[in-house]
């Protein structure tokens, strides 16, 4: 089925516990710091019923429509038509957003991948899996990603730690698993439920393995504790901030204080191996979405590097059209790496589209690696009248309104007005507190850049370059070892 806007909203009011700069929040939908954010997630449930969207936003399985968000990759084309849909949602809102769904539904894909090593443990647990993608897509809910635990300190062998800085099993019962800890999630304050799974590392101690646990958990589930950082909505004037008063994901620390996991919502626990699989395969879907964001992140840029060189005259320079091109460089990067990733795809275990794993970790590395460098052409493109502008309020304040509408008009086409909005759009992209943040969690939010090469590691096939070097150099068979016989 497909939610609208206000089944969701009324979903997250549900009397969860949500702490915000100290404050107790009874009501997410109406808090500042979330209310926009909510609203905009409410809106694209919305989308989905509107004639002029439904095509490109939902799909039909069998009698019942569906997000095309929730909806499992069997085809390539399937994945173009998850990409249009992205394409239509962040047009249609004007920004960028990252956790809207389906950038963390993929990691329950990778699960199903995983059927063989779940069902070591018990083939319950692969059947708990199946019926949770099922679920996501009968139910359109918000589900969210949490892998990072506070984890304490690293020098310590686990058992000296505090149990809690990693999420553990504290028991079982008949109707399901007590669990304790803490995790970092993004968005986790307004959504409906998360996957939780074991932390970034190589999972081979097996003392570790009261923490090697995968299940979902609901976001107002009783124990579990939702710790906000500050918003960046609501700070100021929308016009001054006209992104983060509108894309803040609050990203949460999410307590578990004793909260019951029922058996049904269980992938797996207190098994090392099971924890090990899933850092190996977590993004082999999601790193799509994650790079395709950036992909939006660079026509942000491109758009408002370009507008500033129009209306200032610069853009006949060559220096300045080699910078435009440095950033055009690296959107069709991303789009190249995307495209590729989906024209080699291959099936995986589970019968699904897997994107080609060399090509598309490759991608993720590029697009989350070169985006502190071409924020920096960006900003150098539009220059450090985006950090001396003054607010909005100066633009309409009698007293400055006049020196700033003689100062910030260019030429017929390009007012004092629409200066200011392109630069205040500009500052809030590259050079707020927001823009930094939102540059923090393209290199976090799915794992940090050692994650990010590891994966590339493991998904390229070196034998092609080896054995080109071995004919080439002439090396003899013996170099091979145990290849050889
Ligand atoms: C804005 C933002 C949003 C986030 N959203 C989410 C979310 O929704 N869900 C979620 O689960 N997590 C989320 N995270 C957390 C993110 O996944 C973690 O920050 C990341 O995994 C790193 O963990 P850590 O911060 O605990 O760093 P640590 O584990 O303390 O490591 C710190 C640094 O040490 C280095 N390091 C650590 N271990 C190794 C190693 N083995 N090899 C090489 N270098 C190493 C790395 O440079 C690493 O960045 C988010 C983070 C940010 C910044």
């Amino acid at each position: 089925m497909i939610r609208t806007g206000a089944e969701y909203l009324d979903a997250i009011r549900d009397g969860r516990e949500v702490w915000i700069g100290g404050e107790r929040v009874y009501d997410v939908t109406a808090h500042r710091a979330f209310a926009p954010i909510v609203r905009l997630r409410a809106r694209l449930y919305d989308m989905q019923h509107e004639a002029r969207h439904r095509d490109a936003l939902t799909c039909l399985d069998g009698e019942e429509r569906n997000s095309l968000c929730n909806q499992p990759p069997r085809t390539q084309d399937d994945w173009r038509r998850k990409w249009r849909s992205v394409d239509v949602m962040l047009r249609e809102i004007g920004g960028v957003v990252t956790r809207i769904g389906d950038e963390t539904v993929g990691e329950l894909w990778a699960l199903q991948d995983g059927r063989e090593i779940l069902n070591e443990i018990d083939p319950q647990f692969a059947g708990n899996v199946d019926r949770h993608i099922a679920r996501l897509a009968q139910l359109d809910l918000f589900h969210v990603s949490a892998n990072t635990d506070p984890k304490g300190d690293r020098s310590l062998h686990f058992v000296q730690r505090d149990p809690d800085m990693m999420v553990h099993v504290v028991k079982e019962t008949d109707a399901g698993i007590i669990i304790s800890g803490a995790k970092y999630e993004t968005a986790a304050a307004y959504a409906d439920q998360a996957y939780l799974k074991p932390t970034v590392g190589t999972w081979t101690d097996e003392k570790e393995s009261d923490c090697a646990l995968g299940c979902i958990v609901g976001m107002g589930a009783p124990g579990v504790k939702h710790i906000c950082r500050g918003g960046f909505a609501g700070r100021g004037d929308p016009a001054d901030h006209p992104l983060s008063s509108r894309f803040d994901e609050v990203d949460t620390l999410v307590v578990f204080d004793n909260v019951l996991v029922p058996w049904e919502d269980v992938f797996f626990y207190r098994y090392t191996r099971a924890a090990q699989y899933v850092r190996a395969s977590l993004h082999r879907y999601s790193a799509f979405p994650y790079v395709l964001r950036l992909l939006y992140v660079a026509d942000m840029m491109i758009g408002a590097a370009m507008w500033n060189a129009r209306q200032t005259g610069l853009e006949r320079l060559q220096s300045v059209q080699e910078r435009l091109a440095d950033l055009v460089c690296y959107r069709e990067g991303i789009r190249a790496h995307l495209t590729a990733a989906i024209a080699l795809a291959d099936r995986s275990p589970a019968g699904l589209m897997m994107p080609n794993q060399s090509i598309l970790y490759a991608g993720r590395v590029f697009a989350c690696s070169q985006l502190p460098l071409m924020m920096h052409a960006a900003r150098e493109l539009i220059g450090g009248q985006i950090c001396v502008t003054p607010e909005a309020a100066a633009f309409a304040g009698e007293g400055s309104r006049e020196w700033l509408r003689k100062f910030y008009t260019l030429n017929k086409e390009w007012d004092a007005d629409d200066r200011r909005k392109l630069l205040a759009f500009a500052r809030d992209l590259l050079n707020s507190d927001y823009a930094g943040h939102r540059l923090a969690f393209v290199q976090f939010a799915q794992a940090p850049h050692f994650d990010h090469l590891a994966a590339v590691y493991r998904s390229f096939d070196f034998a092609g370059p080896l054995d080109f070097v071995r004919k080439a150099a002439d090396l003899s068979e013996r170099v091979l070892g145990a290849q050889a016989a």
